[in-house]
C-alpha cells in the first residue's frame, strides 16, 4: 500500500511550494541587513523548514530545538519539555522561529517565554499551518502559510503515531482511513 493512500489532500506539494516561496521572499525582504538565526522546532517543521531557508535568499544561520509535550498524542498539555537545547547563544540576534502547526498554542507560548529569556534582539514566529479553532492562548503569527480548520493533519513532516512525516503534502484521513 502507497503511504498516502488513506489521505485526502488538503495542501498539495505544489501549493505548499508556491505559499514557500512567497514567505521566504518576505522574510528575506524583511529581515535584509539583519543577523538572522532560524530555528527549527522538532520534528514537525524539518521538512517545512528545509524548504524554506533555500527561499530565503539572506545569509542566515540556522539551529534546531526539540520539544516534547506531555499528554494525549493528538492533544497538547500546554506542559513542555526542551528534549535537545540550540547549540549556540542567541543574545542579540534576531530569531525567527519555524514551527509545523500552531494549534492550542501553549507549545509556541512556552517556547516564546523560554527565548526571551535568552535576550535575542527579536524573537518571531513563522508557522506553516494555523488551527484558530482550538487556540487556548494568544499567540501573534508573523508569517503564516495556511489557516485550516480543525482536523488533525499529517504530512509534510507532521506525524501520525511517528509515521507518514514523509508524506510530500498536507493530508487528512480518508473516513476509515486508517488501518
Ligand atoms: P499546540 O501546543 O499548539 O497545541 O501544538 C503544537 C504541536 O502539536 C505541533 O507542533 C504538532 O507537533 C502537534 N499538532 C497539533 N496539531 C496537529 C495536527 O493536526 N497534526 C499533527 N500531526 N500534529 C499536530
Amino acid at each position: 500500500m502507497k503511504i498516502a493512500e488513506p489521505l485526502d489532500v488538503l495542501h498539495s506539494k505544489e501549493a505548499l511550494a508556491t505559499r514557500i516561496a512567497e514567505l521566504g521572499a518576505q522574510i528575506a525582504k524583511d529581515y535584509a541587513g539583519k543577523e538572522l538565526v532560524l530555528v527549527c522546532v522538532l520534528k514537525g517543521a524539518t521538512l517545512f523548514f528545509a524548504d524554506l531557508v533555500r527561499a530565503i535568499d539572506l545569509p542566515l544561520s540556522i539551529d534546531f530545538i526539540g520539544l516534547s509535550s506531555y499528554g494525549e498524542a493528538t492533544e497538547s498539555s500546554g506542559v513542555v519539555k526542551i528534549t535537545s537545547d540550540l547549540t549556540k547563544p542567541i543574545q542579540g540576534k534576531h530569531v525567527l522561529v519555524i514551527e509545523d502547526i500552531v494549534d492550542t498554542g501553549l507549545t509556541m507560548r512556552y517556547l516564546l517565554d523560554n527565548l526571551a529569556t535568552r535576550h535575542p534582539a527579536s524573537a518571531k514566529i513563522c508557522a506553516l499551518l494555523h488551527k484558530p479553532a482550538r487556540a487556548r492562548t494568544k499567540i501573534d503569527i508573523d508569517y503564516l502559510g495556511f489557516t485550516i480548520p480543525d482536523l488533525f493533519v499529517v504530512g509534510y513532516g507532521l506525524d501520525y503515531g511517528e509515521k507518514m512525516r514523509n508524506v510530500p503534502f498536507i493530508g487528512v484521513m480518508k473516513p476509515g482511513g486508517v488501518k
